[in-house]
């Protein structure tokens, strides 16, 4: 059961902290030991239809709130969020499991994101173009899209939320929210601020159930005009397909399968650095994770020695132990698909050099991995592990590497290890990737447009660029003749 303590930000209809009679819930476990923390509504269809009227009646008022309004109110929740950090980062632990120093920086992003869009919401800026008629005016209005939905992963529960609420409001519209199944009770905390803060009701809803029910409904509604995904590839085409028969707006944040790319003329000690952080972060459960980290000979044994070095000083355990750095994983699937990756990967030759095994067979805990004499032709080249396993490949040339990088479907993030200012911008360039970090495993921040290209998706979250996606263009002409 959840500390007491944390019941406050969980005091919402939708949460009860006892079994209910009826089994209309989802039971939220603790991620480390298995407990029931809570148990959240299960939203039918038809709840969750009332749902998409209400937030429709929500939006009408709230876009004529003046850009400043809804600044201050989005103000009010970024304070809140921060007054209430250390809990909200608990609660996000007990849940999600990833150490409590990385769940109170989850929290701390989440609410950048907030002020960063309650900045922006006032400077939603129209143009007026230069006609080629003299007695005509021609105006570009922005204007909010209307009611909007988001469907997001567990992997970040606080965070994904934000980057894509804190836009929405600024512009104007309003949003129903489905977490994820393992993790809703960070959206529901996130929502009783909301409230707190002043927001109207109904702006933000949060819905829990079904999965593929609940998305179906709000993908196939006519009131929802846009729907902001992040998950894996494989979901994001279907939920394209749901919303084709509505030309819905769509921003997609899918997988990656990034690569890591360390040059021989690396600062080597920044590449471990850079390796440890992109890839151990969330125990390897996240979209921009280094996937393949490409080493280049003449350094490759120097690099593979420090890789596995600082790997054996990482600590696995709950994560609000106090040392602790790496969590548990999600589920007995997320164990199996870093099981199947290292097995297929030895049989092809590489070899385990740290980890290897789950650490028991009763919880999700799994030794952070080096696998090292790892080649393209094996699976971990292919597809995202979303685990804590660091596969290292050799490559002679730059053209090798930058080939090898973009030999995959995804293109959300990429890394590289340079000393030379010109390889960082030949290879920078080359990377088809819609993010890329040079010498730094971390790139993520609420003023930089986060994104993928090819098969990783649609659209920028946070940035300039982030609110545009809810945000329509509307062209007024005005013929001034009498
Ligand atoms: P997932 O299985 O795609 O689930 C993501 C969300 O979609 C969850 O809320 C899930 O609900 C829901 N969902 C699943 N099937 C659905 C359906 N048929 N219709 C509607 N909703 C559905 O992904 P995941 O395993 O949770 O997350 C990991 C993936 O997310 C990885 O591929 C990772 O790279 C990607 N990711 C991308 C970014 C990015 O910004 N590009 C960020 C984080 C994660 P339930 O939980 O209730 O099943």
């Amino acid at each position: 059961m959840i500390n007491q303590k944390y019941h406050a930000l969980l005091n919402h209809a939708d949460i009860t902290f006892e079994a209910p009679a009826s089994n209309a819930a989802i039971q939220v476990n603790d991620a480390a030991t298995g407990d029931a923390l809570a148990w959240v509504k299960t939203h039918t269809q038809a709840a969750v239809e009332a749902a998409i009227l209400r937030s429709q009646q929500a939006q009408a008022a709230f876009k004529k709130l003046t850009t400043l309004q809804r600044a201050d109110l989005l103000m009010n929740w970024y304070q809140l969020i921060l007054k209430n950090q250390e809990d909200l980062a608990q609660i996000l632990t007990a849940e999600q499991g990833k150490p409590l120093a990385e769940a109170r920086g989850e929290i701390g992003s989440a609410a950048s994101f907030i002020r960063w869009f309650a900045e922006q919401a006032r400077r939603v800026e129209g143009d007026i173009l230069p006609s080629a008629q003299a007695q005509q005016r021609l105006l570009v209005l922005k204007q909010p899209i209307g009611v909007t939905a988001a469907i997001t992963p567990w992997n970040f529960p606080a965070a994904m939320i934000a980057r894509k609420i804190a836009p929405a409001l600024a512009a104007g519209c309003s949003m129903l929210i489905k977490p994820a199944e393992q993790t809703p009770l960070s959206a529901y905390a996130l929502e009783v601020l909301a409230t707190q803060a002043g927001l109207p009701a109904d702006v933000m809803i949060t819905l829990s159930g079904d999965a593929v029910a609940v998305g179906k409904t709000l993908c196939e509604s006519d009131v929802v005009r846009k729907l902001s995904f992040t998950g894996s590839t494989e979901v994001g085409r279907i939920l394209m397909q749901q919303c084709a028969p509505t030309i819905k707006k769509l921003s997609l944040e899918l997988g990656g399968n990034a690569p890591v790319i360390v040059f021989d003329d690396a600062n080597i000690e920044q590449a471990v650095k850079g390796i440890m952080a992109s890839k151990f972060r969330n125990s390897g459960q996240t979209c921009v994770c280094a996937n393949r980290v490409y080493i280049q000979a003449g350094v490759y044994a120097a690099v593979s020695q420090r890789v596995i070095e600082e790997v054996n000083k990482l600590k696995t355990g709950d994560g609000r132990v106090d040392g602790v750095t790496q969590g548990p994983l999600i589920d007995e699937e997320a164990i199996a698909k870093v099981q199947a990756h290292i097995q297929d990967a030895v049989s092809q030759g590489a070899k385990v050099q740290a980890g290897g095994q789950r650490v028991a067979a009763d919880n999700t805990f799994f030794e952070p991995t080096v696998l090292t004499d790892v080649t393209q032709a094996m699976r971990v080249a292919r597809e995202e592990t979303f685990g804590p396993l660091a596969p290292l490949f050799r490559f002679e040339t730059e053209d090798e590497a930058v080939f090898m990088a973009n030999d995959t479907e995804f293109g959300l993030a990429a890394y590289i290890f340079t000393q030379s200012s010109a390889r960082q911008w030949r290879v920078g360039e080359a990377l088809e990737y819609g993010m890329v970090g040079i010498n730094t495993g971390l790139i993520s921040n609420e003023v930089s447009p986060f994104g993928g290209i090819k098969q990783s998706g649609l659209g920028r979250e946070g940035s300039q660029y982030g609110i545009e996606d809810y945000l329509e263009i509307k062209y007024m002409c005005l013929d001034l003749s009498e």
